[in-house]
């Protein structure tokens, strides 16, 4: 049975310490004692390079690495483990991609079709092939005001030369969940393959990649209480056997000449170099206490709170929220703007009031262009914020604007 948030409050030693109301959580989430110690057991107990030495510290040290393989393996429901690469981000899995999958499959007259609000993570590396390959890169825009998909609109823009659809199942500043498993479906009707960009859904909802049909799945471990420097490229298994790795070195390698190198096999062909294994147990260690919670009281506790911001922001006049009027369209991200003042502006304000949220472009420039706006401000929970946090946000908030010396 669930707990009370107070009790889980107390595995994040950062939420104990610090008296500020952290809700940035899109940008990066807090992480509970488990994972901090997982990490600090792999250092002190288990330390070796793993997938190398024989002798008994190297063969633990493989062993939490692959053990953690396996748990990422059914957090996702990927068919093998063969399936899970392990990387830095999600930046350098789409990368992977890109690079090993892309370079090689598209050519000159193909298209590239991404969505009008990926991360950059999710675009750079697709202007990257198109500029290399001359393929067209293709928009599909959704509603400025609910933030919604047509999927006809994707139908149309799906043609026979689409090679690759690369989409985001949760917008990091919109928060509404994509219909990635339709979309995967449209792409694979034109022979297109589909990536997923899992950075805001996995901390947030459970996937399975192959309900899903996603050729590729990425995501980043220290959104969901992993460690940074840890993430995640779930690919096809018939798809990554045929691609080239990215990166060479290492115990990439089943022989090497001279002149010229057989790769291992699948996944370790994509993990040149000493892996980060202590991040690996991490990780796992976040899935874990993720599955001792569950998706249910997460998501109950996130709309909760997502709705009293929501509810309370409506009160405050000359305040707007971007997308979806429904806060369960909104996967706890809650992204603003308050007429006059600058996000920057307001997120200072709000942090001098002990609140911690981001102001930017939130990586995702050509989204805010189409909304037309150059930045906002935004404030993301995870189920460990409080209704008490969501009040600070609020009292802060509508004091800002008489603060910047405008009248309500
Ligand atoms: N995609 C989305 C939707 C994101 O929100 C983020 C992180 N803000 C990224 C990609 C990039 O993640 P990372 O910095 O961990 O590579």
């Amino acid at each position: 049975m669930a707990k009370d948030v107070m009790e889980y409050r107390k595995d994040f030693p950062l939420l104990m310490n610090d008296t500020s109301a952290y809700i940035d959580n899109a940008a990066t989430s807090q992480r509970p004692q488990c994972v901090l110690d997982a990490e600090l057991k792999f250092y002190m107990e288990q330390n070796a390079n793993p997938l190398r030495g024989s002798y008994p510290l190297g063969v633990a040290a493989t062993e939490v690495y692959e053990d953690s393989r396996k748990v990422v393996k059914e957090f996702i429901n990927a068919s093998s483990t063969k399936e899970i690469i392990f990387t830095r981000n999600t930046s350098e899995s789409i990368n992977v991609v890109a690079y090993s999958y892309a370079l090689d499959n598209v050519k000159e007259g193909d298209e590239i079709l991404v969505s009008i609000m990926e991360h950059h993570s999710n675009l750079l590396p697709w202007q990257m092939v198109a500029d290399r390959t001359g393929a067209r890169l293709k928009f599909i825009e959704c509603d400025r005001d609910d933030a919604s998909v047509d999927l006809n609109k994707v139908e149309e823009l799906i043609t026979e030369r689409t090679k690759i659809v690369a989409i985001t199942q949760v917008s990091n500043v919109l928060g509404r969940e994509n219909p990635v498993r339709a979309i995967a479906d449209l792409a694979h009707a034109k022979g297109a393959v589909i990536l997923v960009d899992g950075a805001q859904s996995t901390p947030h909802m459970a996937v399975d990649v192959q309900a899903l049909d996603a050729d590729f799945f990425v995501f980043s471990g220290h959104k969901l209480m992993g460690p940074m420097g840890i993430g995640v490229l779930y690919g096809k298994k018939k798809l990554l056997k045929n691609m080239q790795p990215f990166l060479r070195g290492g115990e990439m390698i089943d022989s090497v000449q001279r002149e010229s190198a057989k790769f291992a096999e699948l996944p370790h062909k994509f993990e040149a170099g000493t892996v980060n294994a202590a991040g690996a147990a991490g990780l796992a260690a976040a899935i874990k206490y993720i599955q001792s919670i569950g998706f249910e009281y997460m998501q109950e506790r996130e709309l909760m709170l997502t709705t009293r911001a929501m509810e309370g922001i409506k009160k405050i006049p000359h305040v707007k929220v971007f997308g979806s009027d429904k806060p369960e369209e909104h996967t706890g991200i809650v992204t603003f703007a308050v007429d006059d003042v600058h996000p920057h502006d307001v997120s200072e304000i709000l942090a001098s009031d002990g609140v911690d949220c981001r102001a930017g472009h939130h990586c995702a420039q050509p989204l805010l262009q189409y909304l037309g706006v150059n930045s906002t401000t935004r404030a993301s929970f995870m189920f460990y914020n409080t209704e008490d946090e969501v009040d600070r946000f609020l009292k802060s908030l509508a004091t800002i604007r008489e603060r910047m010396g405008y009248g309500n």
